[in-house]
Formats: structure tokens, C-alpha cells, sequence
């Protein structure tokens, strides 16, 4: 028997009793005489105590050997402690050692093991390993695990059956390029990684599983913008015989249980806004609604007064700023700088304040009257002591830089309080998303969505103004989950593959598969998939992802630790007909 109890388990109600302990070294202070030892175990660190008028002497010069991260097992008494420490649960006890195993030496961590750490992140992840024995890190990775079984009992309870989908499988088209898996048994030919399990659990609903959901790892090889990991964990769902409604709620009520469970928190308002009202008024389809600063457009009042800066472009829109007209001119100038950085590529700024005593001045007061300025406040909802900031350009660009400023103002001004939920639905999302690169429109979604059938008519004539039936679930500025209703018949989906460019030997070769499943009886259906490890993250009160994986890849899509990817050997490549042609 290695342990009668952890090391986060012993009180002072233990006091007398014989105990073995196992774990490792966190820390030892030897004051000759007298050692002590702290003990960690996932559960918590006990001390352990050897000293010269109890403790054999053979056993203190053991103990005054041992060195950090060493692996031990330990036989005492619980003792009440002299000095307790009330920050530690076992903190009014020790162990008086009457037996030392070393289980397992250790090397010298090349970083400290504590929860202020020493190592920088590259060493970190290097040792990952290591890195999981501090609290910070073990800490989450149960909170993840905590997650994922609210996550099951949830949907098991509202008959949701699990089921899981194969790996090695066809292109996805989830808009990201597929990693590949070379056939040794099918010369020449590649299995791909899932996007998502997509069509999979489309074909489940013509199964008649009726309700299914699945915790599931999918790859995605796209260039890793900031915190995205390349292969990621999806809570995947799907239900026949549903509307849009009925999915709406079913999740509401999901992301409702989950905030209760694991926060303690009462989310009550689900509001819905449309993708046109969420670009308008937040320049963003994934509004953080915890916090106002809403656009307010100025076209109609800030052009054709003679300010030719304006005059010539798409789009004048500005935000208030909550409080912010003491700002001095050094602090404006420094929130210019911030937009005309190369990530936001904005022109600049300009400013209006809003001042306590009711007048205003701007940066443009020569071509604007202090009553043009009143109706700009109007517009934004600026009130006296607020800061208008004003910008100008292409009217998808500049919603998209200001919506940057607005998030990076919202941050600054404490506006985004991680205790605080404010979940939405964004609903009535575009069918299709004209991509300038390869000059076609693209499934904004993905191919199997259904389109609004009220606007199904305008797929030939004004195909950029259809709308599909497409959700998501925005949390915090994030969007934690998306899906859809889907096409359930053949003819909508070949209609569908057909605008997106595909012939219908293309659209046969990569989906027969399901066109063929909707010609035997494919039930209604619709479903959703939200980003589990983001929403571990949001619900941690954190916003990067990397901390709740247990091995996460770096931007570079390495995995430090393994070394991966890495090159394979002549043999290997032989036997999958393989050649790199690369000189690498
Ligand atoms: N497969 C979609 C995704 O991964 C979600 C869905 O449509 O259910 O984003």
C-alpha cells in the first residue's frame, strides 16, 4: 500500500493515528537536528517532520538527502504542530517520520514548483510535465474536468446520447484546410482529419439518434491567430425533428445550467440581436454586451460641413467613451497611436469632448459648431464628462478597427468584469461570404446550412443579402458556440453545393455520401457545437485557452514537449508512397 491518505487530507481530528503518506518534495528546511519536509500530492502538501530526539539518526540524514521533486513514501505518526499555519488546510498537523522510502530521485526541476514560478513559458511548456504539478495549472485542468461532467449530465438528463464519430475520415468544410493523413493500405490516397464531426452527426440524425452530443477533439490547420490551438475539443450536438427555436432554447437552458453550476451565477436574459444590429452597433459578431459604448453612426452629421477627411469615405461612426474627457492630450494621442498600429490599421482618431460643464470641444472644432458636436454626443449617447471618438473609412474596416478600440477601451476602463455573464444569441447570419482572394462567395458557415426560406428566391439575384438559419452563442465577447439548421434534401443541398462553385461531379465525389443519406428519409434536423476549451477559459474567468489544455501547441502549431511535428524516417515514407520533394 503506497498511501492511507493524501497529503491534503490530515486534521487535527487524525491526531495519534499512523499514517503512510506518499508524494513528492516540495521543500525542505534542515536545521540539522531537525528536518522538515513538505509533502505535495494533487491534494494538497502535508509537512513531515524528522527531528533528533524522536527520529532515528540513520532516518534525519536520509531526510536531509532528499532533494526537491524527490518521489516518497513516508510511515508516521500525526502530530499536533507547534507553530500552525492557518493558509494550509492540513496546516495544524505534521507527520513525525518513522519510515523514509525514496521511491524515485529527481533532477533539479529547471523551474520552481511553486505557484509564483521562476520559469518562463517556453520552459514551461518545454516541462510541461512539471508545469502540471503547480496549482495554477493543475487547478484548471480540473476545473475543465469539472466542466465536461456538468456537460454530461446535463445533456445525458435531457436525452442526449453520446456517441462518438471516427477521426480518420473526409474533408469537413468547416473554412479551414484540412491536415491530412496518408493511407499505407490505399496507395495514393489520404484520409483528413475532422474539421468537426459535421456530416457525421448529420448522418446520426438520419440514423434516428435523435438527440446526440459529443465532447470531441477537431483539427483545424489554419494560421494560428492568437490563442487558437490546431487541434481543439468541440461540445458537439445535434437534434432532429427541431426549429431554430427549439435549439435556441434547449442551449440557453444548457449555458444557463452550466453558468449555475459552476459559477453560482443566475444568468436570467438571453437577449437575440441580429448579425446586421451586432456589426451596426458593435462593429463585431461577437459583441461583449457587458459594457455599452454602443456606435453611434454620424454620416448624416458629420459629413458635407467642410471636413474633406470625412466627406469621402463609407463610413463616419463614433463611440462615448464613459468618463473619459479629463483625458489630457498625451493620453488621447496615445489612443490614436494605439489604432494607427499595423494589427488595427486605422487612419487616426478623431476626438470630441463632452465636458462636465456641458460644453464641448473637439480636435475638428473648425468645421464643426458646438451644436453639430451636441447631436454627435446624441448619437453615441455621450453624456457630460464622456469622450467621443470618432472614425472614418470603408464600413466593414472601420467597424472592425473600431470595434478593436472599443474591446481594447473596455479592457483599460475595467468595463469587462470576469464574474459578470452576458450571454446572447447573434441569429440571421448571411448564407454566404463573398472572399475577395479567390473572387466567389463562400458558405459563412458551412455548406449545409439552410437558407431563410423567404430568401431562398434571392440566391440567384442577390445572393450576398441571403439570410440562413444560423446561430451563435456569444459570451463575454466570445462566441462560444454556432450552428445551424440544416438541409435536409437532396435538391437544396445540390442547389447549395452548386452556388458554392462546386460542378455536380465535384459535389458527388465529396458529399454523395450525404446526398444519398437525405434521399432515405432525413429527418429534419439542426444543431450547434461550442468551443469547450474557450468556454472552460470564459467560465475560469480567463480569456486564453492554452492554460486548460493539458498539452497545448504553441503559436507555431509545436508541441515543444514531444518535439512535434518532426520528420519521418526513409523506411516510413517508402511504405506510404511517399516523397518529400522539398529540400529540407
Ligand atoms: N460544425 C459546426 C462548427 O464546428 C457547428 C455546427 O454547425 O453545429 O462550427
Amino acid at each position: 500500500m503506497y498511501r492511507s491518505h493524501t497529503c491534503g487530507e490530515l486534521r487535527l481530528e487524525d491526531k495519534g493515528k499512523e499514517v503512510i503518506l506518499s508524494g513528492w518534495v516540495q521543500k525542505i528546511r534542515d536545521k540539522g537536528f531537525m528536518v522538515w519536509v513538505d509533502l505535495r500530492d494533487r491534494y494538497g502538501l502535508t509537512q513531515l517532520i524528522f527531528d533528533e530526539e524522536r527520529t532515528p539518526k540513520e532516518m534525519i540524514d536520509k531526510a536531509s538527502q532528499l532533494g526537491r521533486e524527490f518521489v516518497i513514501q513516508v510511515t508516521g505518526e500525526v502530530i499536533e504542530r507547534e507553530s500552525k499555519n492557518p493558509n494550509m488546510p492540513t496546516g495544524d498537523v505534521e507527520i513525525l517520520v518513522t519510515e523514509l522510502k525514496v521511491l524515485n530521485s529527481a533532477q533539479l526541476p529547471p523551474f520552481t514548483i511553486e505557484d509564483e514560478t521562476d520559469g518562463g513559458e517556453d520552459l514551461r511548456m518545454k516541462y510541461r510535465y512539471l508545469d502540471i504539478r503547480r496549482n495554477p495549472v493543475k487547478n484548471k485542468l480540473i476545473f475543465r474536468s469539472k466542466v465536461a461532467m456538468e456537460v454530461r449530465k446535463f445533456l445525458s438528463e435531457k436525452g442526449f446520447i453520446e456517441v462518438e464519430t471516427p477521426v480518420l475520415i473526409k474533408s469537413t468544410p468547416e473554412g479551414a484546410r484540412d491536415f491530412v493523413v496518408p493511407s499505407r493500405m490505399n496507395e495514393g490516397q489520404f484520409y483528413a482529419l475532422p474539421q468537426s464531426p459535421q456530416t457525421f452527426k448529420q448522418l446520426l440524425m438520419v440514423g434516428g439518434m435523435d438527440k446526440y452530443f459529443q465532447i470531441v477533439k477537431c483539427f483545424r490547420d489554419e494560421d494560428l491567430r492568437a490563442d487558437r490551438q490546431p487541434e481543439f475539443t468541440q461540445i458537439d450536438c445535434e437534434m432532429a425533428f427541431v426549429e431554430q427555436e427549439d435549439i435556441l432554447n434547449t442551449f440557453e437552458n444548457f449555458t444557463r445550467h452550466l453558468i449555475k453550476a459552476i459559477k453560482g451565477v443566475d444568468v436570467t436574459e438571453f437577449p437575440r440581436m441580429t448579425y446586421d444590429e451586432a456589426m451596426k452597433k458593435y462593429g463585431n459578431d461577437k459583441p461583449d454586451i457587458r459594457f455599452g459604448m454602443k456606435f453611434g453612426e454620424l454620416n448624416d452629421l458629420a459629413k458635407n460641413k467642410g471636413f474633406n477627411v470625412f466627406d469621402s469615405q463609407e463610413l463616419v461612426v463614433g463611440i462615448a467613451v464613459p468618463g473619459a474627457a479629463s483625458y489630457t492630450r498625451k493620453e488621447i494621442d496615445k489612443l490614436i497611436e494605439w489604432v494607427k498600429r499595423p494589427q488595427i490599421g486605422a487612419n487616426g482618431l478623431v476626438w470630441a469632448k463632452y465636458n462636465d460643464d456641458g460644453s464641448l470641444k473637439s480636435s475638428v472644432d473648425k468645421f464643426y459648431s458646438e451644436e453639430d458636436l451636441k447631436a454627435w454626443a446624441e448619437r453615441t449617447g455621450a453624456k457630460a464628462g464622456d469622450l467621443i471618438l470618432v472614425m472614418a473609412g470603408d464600413a466593414n474596416k472601420t467597424r472592425t478597427q473600431l470595434s478593436a478600440l472599443r474591446m481594447h477601451l473596455g479592457n483599460e476602463l475595467g468595463l469587462r468584469k470576469a464574474d459578470e455573464f452576458a450571454p446572447l444569441w447573434v441569429v440571421d447570419f448571411p448564407l454566404l461570404e463573398w472572399d475577395e482572394e479567390t473572387k466567389r462567395f463562400h458558405a459563412m458557415h458551412h455548406p449545409f446550412t439552410s437558407p431563410k426560406p423567404e430568401d431562398i428566391k434571392l440566391l440567384d439575384t442577390d445572393p450576398g443579402n441571403v439570410r440562413a438559419n444560423a446561430y451563435d452563442l456569444v459570451l463575454n465577447g466570445n462566441e462560444i458556440g454556432g450552428g445551424s439548421i440544416r438541409i435536409h434534401d437532396k435538391s437544396t443541398q445540390a442547389m447549395m453545393f452548386d452556388h458554392l462553385g462546386f460542378t455536380p461531379e465535384e459535389a458527388k465525389a465529396q458529399f454523395g455520401f450525404l446526398m444519398d443519406a437525405f434521399q432515405y428519409g432525413a429527418p429534419p434536423h439542426g444543431g450547434i457545437a461550442f468551443g469547450f476549451d474557450r468556454l472552460v477559459a470564459i467560465l475560469g474567468g480567463q480569456e486564453t485557452i492554452r492554460d486548460y489544455i493539458a498539452f497545448p501547441k504553441n503559436n507555431s502549431g509545436r508541441d515543444v514537449m514531444i518535439d512535434a511535428p518532426a520528420k519521418i524516417g526513409k523506411d516510413q515514407l517508402k511504405e506510404l508512397n511517399l516523397e518529400i520533394t522539398a529540400n529540407l
